[in-house]
């Protein structure tokens, strides 16, 4: 049987149906736990391969050095991205709430560097990612994720992107929301009430 990431978030429990407080304040009726996905570390190599697969099918002569991820979602997926282009795997995190690159990680200048996700929601840490990666004097060429969640995926995020996954999810604001109306209450995702798709 060929590759099917949607069918393998599934197995794993990581796409949740319920009704999903979320931390932007928004309610949802979907929610997505990549680390449910990448607990299974077959899974999470498959899914690394399968990202640089679908990158030089979409950019042929696609060459990066290094791969950065933002912590902590990022991190596994990057790992394995890297792993399959057989480069280094870095990671951010966030100092005083400013994206650095973690401590004793360095980019050469004009280095080419690949930003790997678990999910892209906004598209936020992802920029804030390149914007780090260039200040450090360096090159992002593409952006991949496991999961494309953006509302609107035209939307410009300064860099191509490459999915295994694109998800539509509902957000409402708790006052539109349909579910809320419905008499239900909200959950933060992980507690009960939220059960595997
Ligand atoms: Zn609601």
């Amino acid at each position: 049987m060929g590759y099917n990431p949607l069918q393998d978030l599934k197995s794993a429990g990581a796409l949740l149906e319920g009704h999903f407080l979320l931390s932007s304040g928004l309610h949802s009726n979907r929610y997505v736990q990549c680390a449910c996905y990448l607990q299974h570390p077959h899974l999470a190599e498959r899914a690394g391969r399968a990202l640089a697969v679908r990158l030089f099918g979409s950019h042929p002569h696609f060459s990066v050095s290094a791969v950065v991820s933002p912590a902590l979602g990022g991190l596994i997926i990057g790992h394995e991205a890297g792993r399959a282009l057989d480069v280094r795997a870095m990671f951010t995190e966030r100092r005083d709430g400013e994206m650095t690159l973690r401590r004793g990680f360095s980019l050469k200048p004009g280095e080419r560097v690949l930003i790997v996700e678990d999910v892209v929601t906004t598209g936020k840490s992802g920029r804030e990612v390149i914007e780090l990666v260039r200040s450090l004097g360096a090159e992002p060429l593409a952006m991949a994720c496991i999961v494309d969640r953006r509302e609107d995926r035209k939307q410009d995020l300064g860099l191509p992107l490459v999915s295994l996954v694109n998800l539509d999810i509902e957000n409402w604001r708790p006052e539109l929301c349909p579910l809320c109306k419905a008499g239900g209450e909200a959950v933060k995702p992980g507690s009960r009430a939220s059960t595997p798709l």
